[in-house]
């Protein structure tokens, strides 16, 4: 299917695009429009069309309105655990390798895009929708951008085929905003490194194949003694102490580390030895603007829930949607929705079509959207009154996420 979606987008969008703008050559277009790829975009990229992007959701809808209905979406929060089925499917749909290079499987598009896949996963689940984040862009989109040719020949195919599952693992017990205080070390040994310590609340930790784990090379030197490693769990002396059982986004396990004389070969360092800081710091951009489009699908999925519900709910003989101050509620709901859609998505276009990562902006479209989730879920609840307090509706899960 990936394959189609590709040929879908280019083949219906880009012409119907194309006759909406004016010819290139009767006006001259900024720099803005000319929609040249950055290096933190894959081979070949252009910025998609307006219709690339609404195709797109549309495909995603479809897939989770088929695969992670309300029922999965219930039972994933309930059990705690990740429908790990559901690795392959998201592969054979195109979702894994959203903004990875075509040439080992990936879509070849931009964060726009990575985003518009995030919101509507996380409409569904935001646990399903946390845990694919962690595999597509924690993992896959770290390892496309920073990763050597051979590293992505050989571990992003069965990433974005989702055969194997991967995470990130920055945060430790003991440095968490402070992740540069990391005391997990990598020791020089002869062909590659031995890793030791642990790492905590890791996405995808205790299911993952392939993890991004970064550690001291030289722990004399502060941020510039860090290292990003690919590490295969598999090798001995990697163990998942425990997964975590979370207030929400339960069912996106999450997992407690151990690295007991890990040997991870030289040639699975990610970037330069010492240079892991950068490839830290760039990714977390990224990663906290793909990652803001998951309270967008989470208010989404509050205003799925209570507009139809305050419509057909009656109180006093008439739908108690009627009344001003519900509708008022939901126009907060919605506006809440959209100022945050606004936000993400314009900070997304910058990055796809002028090559501009703003670092304040990728974090303030996840402060600004997860604060105003919190507030829709609430407002959900309240609105479906009692049911709204009990597990067979999903306004209570919806908080919690
Ligand atoms: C569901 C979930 C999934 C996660 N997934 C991953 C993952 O996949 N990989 C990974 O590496 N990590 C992951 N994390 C870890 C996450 O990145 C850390 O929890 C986060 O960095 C905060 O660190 P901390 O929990 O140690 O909090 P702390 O840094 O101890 O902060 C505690 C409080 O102090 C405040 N604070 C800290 N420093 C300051 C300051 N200088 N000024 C003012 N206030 C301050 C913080 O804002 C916070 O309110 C995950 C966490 C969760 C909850």
């Amino acid at each position: 299917m990936a394959a189609s979606f590709r040929s879908l987008t280019r083949a219906v969008s880009r012409p119907a695009t194309r006759r909406l703008r004016p010819s290139p050559a009767s006006i001259a277009l900024p720099a803005v429009q000319k929609r040249l790829h950055s290096s933190k975009h894959p081979k070949g990229f252009e910025a998609p069309t307006t219709e690339e992007l609404d195709e797109l959701r549309e495909r995603v809808h479809e897939f989770t309105r088929r695969e992670i209905t309300e029922e999965v979406a219930a039972h994933t929060d309930k059990s705690n655990a990740f429908p790990n089925e559901m690795w392959p499917k998201l592969g054979e749909a195109g979702f894994l390798g959203i903004t990875a290079d075509e040439d080992v499987g990936g879509l070849g598009m931009g964060y726009q895009a990575h985003a518009v896949v995030m919101e509507e996963m996380s409409r569904a689940s935001g646990s399903i929708g946390l845990s694919y984040a962690a595999h597509s862009q924690l993992c896959v989109n770290q390892l496309q951008l920073n990763g050597s040719p051979e590293q992505k020949k050989k571990y992003l195919p069965g990433l974005i085929a989702g055969t194997k599952i991967g995470a990130l693992a920055m945060s430790e017990s003991g440095s968490g905003s402070d992740v540069v205080s990391m005391r997990t070390s990598a020791k020089k040994v002869d062909g590659g490194y031995l890793l030791n310590g642990s790492k905590m609340w890791i996405t995808n930790g205790p299911d993952a194949d392939l993890i991004v784990v970064y550690a001291k090379t030289e722990p004399d030197k502060g941020s510039k003694g860090i290292t990003a490693f690919l590490v295969e769990t598999k090798a001995d002396g990697f163990s998942c102490a425990r997964k975590l059982d979370k207030m929400g986004m339960r069912g996106s396990n999450t997992g407690e580390l151990m690295f007991d004389n890990v040997f991870v070969p030289e040639d699975n360092v990610v970037g330069s030895v010492n240079g892991g800081v950068r490839v830290l710091m760039e990714g977390l951009d990224l990663e906290r603007l793909v990652l803001s489009a998951g309270p967008l699908g989470i208010m989404q999925a509050a205003l799925d829930v209570a507009l139809p519900f305050s419509h057909q709910r009656k109180q006093f003989g008439s739908p108690i949607a009627h009344n001003q101050l519900v509708q008022g509620k939901l126009a907060d709901m919605y506006t809440k929705l959209q100022a945050s859609r606004a936000y993400t998505y314009a900070t997304a276009r910058q990055v796809d079509e002028q090559g501009v990562i703003r670092t304040q902006d990728c974090a303030g479209a996840i402060l600004y959207a997860a604060e105003r989730a919190t507030e829709c879920a609430l407002d959900c609840i309240q609105l479906l009154g009692g049911m709204g307090y009990v597990e067979e509706m999903p306004a209570s899960r919806l908080l919690r996420e």
